[in-house]
């Protein structure tokens, strides 16, 4: 078992968690390279990046999981593709990115806090593991 899916078994028992990690980056308690924001999204690198480039994209708003957004959430999850389109150009990936959204225990979420992975600078492989 990988490193990363180690820390999300260990994650999905705090998934109900109101502050977490992101939370705390949105309110400046800890320390982030912010690339990017605006009134309800924050962009920013990844501190174990899995590419040359790769950035997370969140809402402000404490959402836990894609699985637990509500209809009322759906201008603000397509805010946040937007984002991800706009600070891969500002990252300069030009030539494609992959994006990835895990999702709960087994899509090896370890932050409960909804963030859209932006990945480029090198050839991505299909199938993810
Ligand atoms: O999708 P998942 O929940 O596994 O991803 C969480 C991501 O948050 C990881 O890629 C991890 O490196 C990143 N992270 C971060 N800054 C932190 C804590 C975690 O960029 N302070």
């Amino acid at each position: 078992m990988s490193d990363e899916v180690s820390k999300a078994k260990a994650a999905a028992g705090t998934q109900q968690q109101e502050e977490t990690i992101f939370s705390k980056i949105v309110d400046r308690k800890i320390p982030a390279d912010i690339i990017y924001e605006d009134d309800t999204s924050l962009a920013f690198r990844d501190v174990t990046p899995q590419a040359p480039i790769h950035f997370l994209v969140i809402p402000k708003k404490p959402l836990a999981r894609l699985s637990l957004a509500e209809d009322v959430d759906t201008p603000l999850l397509g805010h946040l593709m937007s984002v991800a389109r706009k600070v891969a150009k500002q990252e300069k990936l030009d030539n494609g990115f992959r994006i990835v959204i895990n999702d709960g225990p087994d899509g090896a979420q370890s932050v409960y806090h909804l963030h859209i992975h932006v990945m480029g600078g090198r050839q991505m492989g299909w199938p993810p593991g």
